[in-house]
């Protein structure tokens, strides 16, 4: 598994926004840990309200 500095996904917003305007939560970033370290605002995806 290659480490990017960027995630291809989400370009480390730790969101993906699908074409029908779902958010939800980038699990590459959420298992990396990239997600506590980029932005420690994010507390949990609920607060945030995306569905998992
Ligand atoms: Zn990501």
């Amino acid at each position: 598994m290659v480490e990017t500095a960027v995630c291809p996904k989400c370009s480390n917003t730790g969101k993906i926004k699908e074409r029908d305007g779902t958010v939800h939560i980038c699990f590459d970033c959420l298992q990396s840990g990239r997600l506590d370290q980029h932005d420690k605002k994010l507390k949990s995806a609920e607060e945030l309200g995306i569905k998992l």
